[in-house]
């Protein structure tokens, strides 16, 4: 299936969501353009587009197989899946188990102080306003989400980071901390949605560490460490491992 044979939706920064005959589902491609910086530093990575796609769609399997909603619905091709439509939040909702990134640069928290429970983030999302941190008092004035969806949110994202934690310390991977949307589907349930991929988590490799060789992560692109796609193909390969093989969407 060609992408320029098919209605496009939205481009994002580094995904494609497309049209499909049903309104209820749709296609979402994954890029091989990295952006960080709020899109201020660019590049492409051949081979990046395929692992996030496939590496999102084992991570989306086991959430579903723990009872977490998400919108995925299977494989179509490498960097190609199947979602449900869903209304995202505009939220980013970010878990924290170990103190870096803008966290250690916006306070004086030590970057790796472990954080438990971890500390729930909520931005605000929206590129020309450089996605900012939200309050919870802002969060109310701003009237986006009623009290009780935002104990979903968090309820969920708690769920989402337990699982995820434990499931890639299994291979000797610590889950730093990551990003996730929600989203409404077209029965208006909440479900996990957008991706779940080494561009929205960081991840630290226990099996070393030097404090460089151990980042799998954007942040190898942030700070110009080079070996990112060596890095998500690492993290493939072990999560791969432990999991079957994705379902393929027909
Ligand atoms: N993140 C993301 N998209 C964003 C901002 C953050 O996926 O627009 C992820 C990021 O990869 C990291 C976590 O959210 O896993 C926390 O990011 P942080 O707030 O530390 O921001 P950064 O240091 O990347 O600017």
């Amino acid at each position: 299936m060609q992408s320029d044979q098919k209605l496009l939706l939205y481009e994002g920064k580094a995904k494609r969501i497309f049209k499909t005959d049903d309104p209820d589902r749709v296609l979402v491609e994954y890029k091989n353009d990295a952006t960080a910086f709020n899109a201020l530093k660019k590049s492409e990575f051949e081979g990046k587009g395929r692992l996030n796609c496939q590496i999102s769609s084992i991570l989306f399997e086991l959430l579903e197989s723990e009872g977490v909603p998400t919108h995925y619905l299977g494989i179509v091709d490498e960097n190609l899946m199947m979602a449900q439509k869903v209304d995202v939040i505009p939220l980013e909702v970010v878990l924290r188990n170990i103190a870096t990134g803008s966290l250690c640069r916006e306070t004086p928290i030590l970057s790796g102080t472990e954080i438990s429970p971890a500390l729930l983030d909520l931005y605000y999302k929206d590129d020309a306003l450089q996605d900012p941190l939200l309050t919870n008092a802002r969060l109310e004035v701003l009237n986006l989400i009623s009290k009780e969806r935002y104990n979903q949110i968090e309820n969920l994202a708690r769920k989402v980071n337990k699982i995820l934690s434990n499931f890639l310390s299994k291979v000797d991977l610590i889950l730093v901390d990551f990003k996730l949307e929600m989203g409404v589907n077209t029965n208006g349930n909440l479900v996990v949605a957008d991706e779940i991929s080494p561009d929205t988590c960081r991840i630290w490799d226990k099996r070393t560490k030097d404090l460089n060789d151990r980042i799998l992560d954007k942040d190898r692109f942030r700070k110009d460490l080079g070996g990112i796609v060596q890095a998500y193909e690492e993290i493939f390969n072990r999560i791969k491992g432990i999991s079957s093989n994705p379902r393929i969407y027909k």
